[in-house]
């Protein structure tokens, strides 16, 4: 039931697992994606999607306003000029470009999402195509540095830059989690759908940014340096604070959002106003199910006691506790290396069959968070007879999932415009909605 990252006869990549502001030594990873080598050409390009650095160009995609202030849709391809492509060696690989040259950024943009979909395909256990592949043969994906933000639309991906709080600049396009998050956010439109516009709940904004996040933690798990230096660095106990509970980071010390947080319904009871803060209860509900399913791995093997496994759940929020929580997990990490290893990548790969499957079984409108809990229940008594229901029961309701109800959303921040319409605006629906203004 691995997915299999490394494809044999496939193409040759280079990838930063972590964004290099984060970690500078870090060199690049080879790894090779499902296209088999040869049949990806210059951009890089294939029947699915290409990269592109184009030369000036401004606006982003999506739904734009004019000079008078009427509004319009700027949609792909582009048609001006471009920085020049990469090419594959003669054997058809793109992993001996130099890392500081221009085209290293398109390769590693292009590379980055194969690599991602390879991953969710494998669990979906299917292709998953694009959800604007009826009105776009190709998706295209964009090297866009003077943009704030990254935004995956109809018929594009964008990939802007980042400056931190303390200043600073990086880009998205080197900036794994990034590209991954944005991949995800497209799993969810292709699998999941859109809403009836009565049909939106908030939940459903927040569930999206979940998946994104979630989406990024698991394939992330797919780079051996991260998982060696995961269980290396916490000898085996996850709720360390570490690399896989920091999501699309922008420097060492500026953590976006937390997976392994504590964050419960209780706090949206008056109302909420971005969906990133959202997304929390229902993130770290899942993430705590992965870290239970790792213990129940581990214990399967007989790599730590049943008593182990009791304080480390017992005492997982309480930190004054975590220093003997750590002293147990280093007793039984010591020599087991390898043993945890695999007990961590069934987790992995568990949670990752269990979304896509759970993603493929939910449906749009009226969308909660306790129906992902009473889905995700239903694809573990069809997948694994319910062995692990009670854990994702209980980590719902410690997130009082389905007890405390949401409130109503409030007035959005100005710089808050990540599910905007940008990203799903279809040219069909932007001719409906506007004969329906004009009319
Ligand atoms: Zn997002």
């Amino acid at each position: 039931m691995a997915a299999q990252a490394n494809h044999p006869g496939g193409t040759r990549f280079r990838l930063y697992p972590q964004a290099p502001i984060l970690n500078p030594e870090r060199e690049p990873e080879v790894v090779i994606v499902s296209s088999p080598a040869g049949t990806i050409g210059p951009g890089p390009e294939d029947e699915r999607m290409y990269a592109i650095n184009p030369v000036d160009k401004w606006p982003p995609y999506g739904v734009q306003t004019h000079r008078d202030g009427s509004p319009y849709l700027y949609l792909p391809p582009w048609d001006g000029d471009i920085h020049p492509p990469a090419f594959p060696d003669s054997d058809g690989h793109f992993d001996y470009l130099d890392e500081d040259s221009p085209e290293f950024l398109v390769a590693h943009l292009f590379g980055c999402v194969r690599f991602v979909q390879d991953i969710w395909d494998d669990y979906f256990g299917e292709t998953i195509a694009w959800h604007s592949a009826d009105a776009f043969d190709k998706m295209e994906l964009v090297h866009l540095p003077d943009y704030d933000n990254s935004r995956i639309g109809f018929g594009f991906v964008e990939f802007g830059s980042s400056l931190s709080k303390s200043g600073v600049f990086s880009l998205d396009a080197i900036n794994f989690d990034i590209i991954a998050h944005e991949v995800g956010h497209g799993i969810i439109y292709s699998t999941v759908g859109l809403p009836d516009p009565e049909g939106e709940t908030g939940e459903y904004n927040g569930f999206h940014e979940s998946a994104a996040d979630l989406v990024a933690i698991i394939s992330c798990l797919h780079f051996d340096s991260v998982v060696d230096e995961l269980l290396e660095n916490t000898e085996g106990n996850l709720y360390t604070l570490n690399r896989l509970n920091r999501i699309a980071e922008q420097s060492q010390n500026e953590q976006i959002r937390i997976a392994s947080n504590t964050v419960t319904m209780s706090q949206f009871i008056d109302g909420w106003r971005r969906e990133h803060v959202l997304s929390q209860p229902l993130t770290g509900a899942i993430f705590d199910t992965l870290i239970d399913i790792f213990h129940e791995q581990l214990l399967d093997r007989a790599l730590i006691s049943p008593e182990v496994e009791d304080l480390a759940d017992r005492y997982e929020y309480q930190p004054h506790y975590q220093a003997r929580v750590q002293e147990m997990f280093s007793n039984a990490y010591a020599g087991e290396m390898p043993a945890f290893k695999e007990a961590l990548l069934d987790a992995r790969d568990i949670v990752g069959h269990y979304l896509a499957e759970t993603w493929r079984r939910l449906p749009a409108d009226y969308l909660s968070y306790l129906q992902v809990g009473d889905i995700l229940c239903e694809v573990d008594r069809d997948l694994s007879a319910g062995e692990y229901s009670e854990i994702i029961i209980q980590n719902f309701e410690y997130r009082e999932i389905g007890r405390v109800p949401l409130g109503p959303q409030l007035a959005k921040l100005p710089l808050e415009n990540h599910m905007d319409s940008s990203r799903w605006m279809s040219p069909g629906r932007w001719e409906y909605d506007t004969q329906m203004q004009e009319s």
